[in-house]
């Protein structure tokens, strides 16, 4: 790549990161991401950029300085955190805070594969002078463990119960953050929950100890939520077992199956029309022939 490319290859970065094009990240960032000396990975790089997004939903990062001298390169980048917010880890909220990120990327094949990074915060105070912030760098500390409602569960990110209907906060138990799989923001506690099923809108209660168990015994990723209630939930694995039942069968039933194959397929489209409530024509298509098959056969036994 010229300098000229990786101008260009790392402006378009900063257009995919504004415009939370996380899908294309792959295009501008390498799958074995370092970050200031730590491995991150290109799934870690992700979960950070995520996590600031939903703690500041007004972030925009603009470029100020930028020279190229490939493979490296070197910016420094303003953040835009919009009108004033609570910026997690940082004190007062009725102050705007502008980030400023200092960093050199390295490029290899045209991603980024090694960035080192440091943020300065400035407060922005109205009428005023900027005054300067005591640095908390780099910015994953910033937006580190001792915040996201470590002390009282009303101010954990709502995107952890994002979607809930009810949210009972006398019943919240402590979490042990060790236990853990998360990137950047841990669950400090378990909370009684209740959410509408995605599918049949049947109430779910998602308990603290529930959760407990999810994310400390299973280790399940920390932004999981359930989508869907228990009926619906076996309702769903009945499907997938008949889909797969029926992706098996298809086509020995096709190239001049048995009548036992057959049969089953008729059987299996029966079952999925009775859980869908409808299906496709084709598929109905499907069932009419190879019955038509069986009955024939059946006229010409004795
Ligand atoms: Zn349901």
């Amino acid at each position: 790549m010229t300098d000229a490319e990786l101008s260009a290859q790392f402006r378009d970065f900063i257009t995919c990161l504004n415009d939370q094009s996380w899908v294309i990240l792959d295009a501008f960032v390498a799958e074995d991401l370092i970050h200031n000396g730590k491995p991150l990975g290109l799934a870690g790089y992700r979960q950070m950029f995520e996590q600031l997004h939903r703690e500041l939903p007004n972030l925009h990062f603009d470029i100020e300085l930028l020279i190229a001298e490939a493979p490296l390169l070197a910016a420094r980048l303003k953040f835009d955190c919009g009108p004033p917010v609570s910026i997690p880890g940082l004190p007062e909220s009725a102050v705007k805070v502008v980030l400023n990120e200092n960093a050199f990327y390295k490029f290899r094949d045209g991603k980024i594969c090694q960035i080192w990074s440091t943020v300065e915060a400035v407060q922005e105070r109205q009428g005023d002078a900027a005054v300067p912030v005591p640095p908390r760098l780099p910015l994953m500390t910033t937006l580190g463990e001792d915040s996201f409602g470590s002390t009282d569960p009303k101010l954990m990110p709502p995107h952890f119960f994002y979607g809930a209907h009810q949210i009972v906060y006398a019943t919240a138990i402590r979490a042990d953050t060790t236990l853990q799989h998360c990137s950047v923001c841990p669950r400090h506690w378990y909370i009684d929950a209740h959410f509408r099923c995605a599918d049949c809108g049947a109430d779910i209660l998602w308990s603290a100890e529930e959760q407990k168990v999810w994310f400390e015994t299973y280790r399940f990723w920390i932004d999981s939520k359930p989508k869907h209630c228990r009926n619906c939930r076996s309702k769903r694995r009945d499907l997938i077992t008949l889909r797969q039942e029926y992706d098996r069968l298809i086509g020995a039933a096709r190239s001049g199956g048995t009548t036992e194959q057959k049969t089953k397929i008729v059987e299996i489209i029966d079952a999925l029309e009775d859980q869908l409530g409808s299906i496709p024509d084709k598929l109905k298509e499907t069932r009419d022939m190879f019955q038509k098959q069986i009955d024939k056969k059946n006229l010409q036994e004795p």
